[in-house]
């Protein structure tokens, strides 16, 4: 890309997954976030991150003796060789009390800097707003919007970057719009409505959520309280957000242009916001990963030279048995079949839904022709996560040599699954997955999907070539209906095809791993992804 046209663009996440142990993450939002900085890096693009420095970042996830999990925190150091102190603080009002951000820069970024904001300093009273990453609703969830959005435009102003495009990734960083609005309001002399205009010119808005929950939204007079309005009536808030004023709403309404993380995620979010007045055309830019993070060299070289690719996997999985041993006593077998799961603890995500029913997997699981590796947290307080993952541990301890369970999923254990499993299974309640950037990392490293045709995957999926669909895209608002439907399609494609091809026909497995590799490569890239958002977004 031509560097000097392209527009500077400011990109406000919540979360960034850059390494492993900087804390900075919860999941695949913070994730993305990493890895677009990572690729915006290499291309040299003018880009420059915004976030918070969390001192205590996620929880980290623990299974007691009870077989049940449970949450601890760790307050974190600020000592990393690659944080630097800009020297430059700034300062926001929450519940009419001023709270000063002090500005770090992660320097390992060049031309794609990330500047984080931290309340953590002995000016604040409280200083806590930045201690807990989603670890708080209600009036410090909003308190940590403000640091974020309204903290964020203000530390690019005080570090004197001029910014073309604003990108809010999820809605966590709308109230940057509002203090955008504010600043042409106070020094231009315009009205709102010129103003709100004007600022729309310059967002752009990815939502991510299909999960109505997960689109989070506040009570008017609460953002009122906090100081979230900036200056606004609450009338202008409610035309900007609605009553009570929901995030996503917002994020529709102050950008020019949204879109969905898959081409299926944008069809669903069109019809799930299609009510909402006033908003953005939502369109499709599906997400990409980060090569140089996720995928192995060794795979790479071996798929390119066309030789050794089946024995180059081996050897990851081989690592990965290591790993699983070293973390849980459990020695898996080379020789056998290993499904790779990791997800999040959500509902729809179904974690357990190999478990439906027991006769039908019992036998394999027994007889280790089937091995299956799990990991996962849940929401500190979503007891009902907890549960999912409850469940999980329980038949760990019933099936001990062929269940394992990873305790605190992270991007380590990331990495080890999608590069060293055979099959990366997949099976949410459609259409309720957005996106689903592991089964990317996956199929890059010729890890074999085993996917519900959701998120990415019916971009990708050419069943039975470079991996496998179950469930035909059936859809069904009646969950115990859907449910039995996609379990019972997920025994007949593993037990009818998975474990056949991979016992008794090696060379179509090494087959379809390449063409895995072939189809996702380049399609599936974060690079891929940053050239959509310049072409479909930031130049619109
Ligand atoms: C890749 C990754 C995710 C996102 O994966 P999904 O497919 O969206 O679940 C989440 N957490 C970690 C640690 C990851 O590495």
């Amino acid at each position: 890309m031509e560097n000097k046209k392209l527009p500077r663009v400011a990109y406000f996440c919540m979360e960034y997954g850059l390494e492993s142990n900087f804390k900075l993450y919860a999941g695949g939002l913070g994730i993305l976030a990493g890895d677009y900085l990572k690729a915006a890096k290499e291309m040299g693009l003018p880009v420059v991150g915004i976030g918070i420095l969390w001192k205590q970042g996620y929880t980290e996830q623990h299974i007691g003796e009870d077989g049940y999990p449970y949450d601890a925190y760790r307050n974190y150091t600020r000592n990393y060789d690659f944080l630097k102190d800009t020297g430059v603080k700034v300062k926001v009002k929450i519940r009419n009390k001023d709270v000063y951000c002090k500005v770090w820069l992660v320097d390992s970024f060049d031309n794609a800097p990330l500047y984080l904001l931290d309340t953590d300093i002995p000016e604040n009273g409280d200083r806590w707003i930045t201690g807990q990453l989603y670890g708080w609703f209600g009036e410090e969830r909003v308190a940590q919007e403000i640091v974020l959005g309204i903290g964020g435009v203000r530390a690019l102003r005080a570090l004197g970057i001029d910014v073309d495009i604003y990108h809010f990734n999820e809605g966590h960083a709308v109230l940057a719009g509002i203090e955008l609005i504010r600043e042409k309001m106070e020094n231009q002399g315009m009205s709102f409505e010129e103003a709100w205009e004007a600022t729309r010119k310059e967002i752009v808005f990815t939502t991510h959520t299909p999960v109505k929950e997960g689109n989070e939204s506040h009570d008017l007079e609460l953002l009122m309280y906090m100081g979230a309005n900036n200056g606004l009536t609450i009338e202008q808030l409610a035309q900007i957000g609605g009553v009570p004023f929901n995030m996503t709403v917002a994020g529709l309404r102050l950008s020019k242009i949204a879109n969905g993380v898959s081409k299926l995620h944008g069809q669903t979010a069109n019809k799930m916001w299609q009510h909402i007045e006033n908003k953005a055309p939502i369109i499709s830019i599906t997400n990409g990963i980060h090569r140089g993070t996720w995928v192995d060299k060794r795979i790479t070289e071996a798929y390119k030279k066309g030789t050794g690719l089946l024995e180059t996997h081996n050897l990851l999985k081989k690592e990965l048995i290591d790993f699983v041993y070293k973390k849980t006593g459990v020695k898996l077998d080379a020789d056998k079949l290993l499904i790779g799961f990791s997800r999040r603890a959500a509902p729809y995500k179904r974690s357990d839904l190999i478990f439906t029913n027991e006769k039908a997997i019992g036998e394999y699981l027994r007889d280790r022709k089937i091995q299956i590796v799990f990991s996962g947290k849940g929401h500190p307080l979503d007891d009902v996560g907890k549960e999912i993952v409850a469940r999980i541990v329980k038949m760990t301890k019933k099936y001990p040599e062929s269940v394992v369970f990873l305790e605190d999923y992270d991007m380590t254990i990331g990495k080890m699954l999608t590069r060293g499993a055979d099959v990366w299974l997949n099976n949410p309640r459609r259409p309720l997955e957005a996106s689903g950037t592991s089964g990317m990392k996956a199929a890059m490293n010729g890890v074999l999907n085993l996917s519900i045709l959701d998120g990415w995957w019916p971009e990708a999926c050419i069943d039975g070539v470079n991996g496998w669909q179950f469930g035909d895209g059936f859809e069904s608002d009646n969950f115990e209906e859907l449910d039995k439907h996609d379990a019972e399609a997920l025994y007949d494609v593993l037990l009818n095809k998975v474990v056949p091809t991979y016992y008794n026909d090696k060379k179509k497995w090494e087959e379809m791993m390449k063409e895995s590799i072939r189809t996702t490569f380049e399609a599936f890239s974060a690079n891929r992804m940053l050239q959509e958002y310049y072409d479909l977004m930031y130049t619109k």
